[in-house]
């Protein structure tokens, strides 16, 4: 039942066909809480190339994918097309070959961890919400960020009361 996924391969027939190109779409619900970082795939291919080594099977692949991304900054929608390569080794002796941990884990690895729309994004304004690449807003930030928040917290906690720094 397990040679039934398409992405399970059974060792034997690879061996007896002294190797094995095939280039397939995965389901892509099979990755859909693969990402760490917001994004969704859209589309994938994967191709692999099996070759028999001396007592191992050996696998090359490559995942072409393209994801739906947001700006780090204004979270505006951002389409890209990302692609990567592996290897893998199946020793001789391995009835069923299974590339789904692979693939997944490269497809995971797919997802930048910081994707601007643009180098110059000025982002959201933190304190009215507006995108400030559309519509410049009028706020300061000179007594509003964060670090003068955290300062007003320290100077109103009563263990510093009366202690000279
Ligand atoms: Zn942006
Ligand atoms: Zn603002």
């Amino acid at each position: 039942m397990h040679a039934k996924d398409p992405l399970i391969f059974k060792a034997l027939e690879i061996r007896e066909s002294r190797g094995l190109d095939i280039s397939l779409s995965p389901p892509l619900e099979f990755y859909a809480d693969a990402f760490t970082e917001p994004g969704t795939l859209k589309s994938l291919k994967v191709t692999l190339s099996f070759s028999v080594g001396g007592d191992e099977l050996l696998l090359t692949g490559r995942t072409d994918a393209e994801l739906a991304l947001r700006c780090a900054r204004c979270d505006a929608p951002i389409a890209r097309r990302l692609s990567d390569t592996f290897d893998e080794a199946y020793p001789d002796s391995v009835e069923y070959i299974d590339t789904r941990d692979i693939i997944r884990e490269t497809v995971a690895l797919l997802a930048p961890l910081k994707v601007l729309c643009s180098e110059t994004c000025k982002g959201r304004c933190p304190l009215c919400g507006v995108d400030r690449n559309a519509t410049p807003c009028t706020c300061s930030m000179d007594k509003a960020t964060p670090f003068e928040a955290l300062k007003g917290l320290k100077i109103r906690k009563p263990d510093d009361k009366g202690r000279k720094q």
